[in-house]
């Protein structure tokens, strides 16, 4: 739990690949609308480390714009599996697959994306076929998924007041397994 904080400290100042808030203010603005939903404390720890993987890879800076997806919804898992359950890990690994799902049956949600993330779809793969999208629903987590994914689009709001981590700590705590 320490070192994952302790990446969040010494990293989360990065800038969240071309929006407006960093790594950890993504993060937390993530956290605070499933907490403020009133979520289980899983879920809530989901959101908090759903990009995790951004901050775990060696690839530099600015990976999308150079045209690399960075696969950072697999990246975090062996480090998060080892400390905390399904319910968090899940939602993590299939929160790039329910943007996908998403532009699959909504439009309007792709519309609304920012441009950042369209460009990262391409990457990632793209908008789900009818298929896919069956497929994906079916999956445990996946309305966990969808639900951290609508947090994600909207936890991007420049200088937002929001708890710290350490508020969060516990939280975490709470959802681990050891
Ligand atoms: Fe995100």
């Amino acid at each position: 739990m320490h070192i994952i904080l302790e990446i969040y400290r010494d990293r989360g100042n990065a800038q969240y690949g071309g929006e407006a808030v960093s790594q950890l203010e993504h993060a937390l603005q993530c956290a605070a609308l499933a907490e403020q939903a009133g979520q289980s404390a899983e879920l809530i720890a989901a959101c908090l480390l759903h990009d995790f993987g951004h901050l775990v890879h060696r690839l530099g800076e600015g990976v999308t714009a150079r045209g690399i997806d960075d696969r950072h919804e697999y990246r975090a898992i062996p480090i998060l599996e080892k400390r905390f359950p399904t319910a968090v890990t899940a939602p993590i690994r299939l929160h790039v697959a329910a943007k996908r799902y998403l532009c699959a049956i909504d439009p309007s949600y792709w519309n609304a994306l920012s441009p950042a993330s369209k460009r990262s779809l391409e990457l990632q793969g793209g908008i789900f076929s009818d298929a896919a999208a069956a497929q994906f629903i079916q999956q445990p987590y996946a309305p966990e998924a969808i639900q951290l994914r609508r947090w994600d689009d909207l936890a991007k709001i420049p200088n937002l007041p929001t708890p710290d981590l350490s508020h969060f700590t516990t939280v975490l705590q709470e959802a681990a397994i050891v």
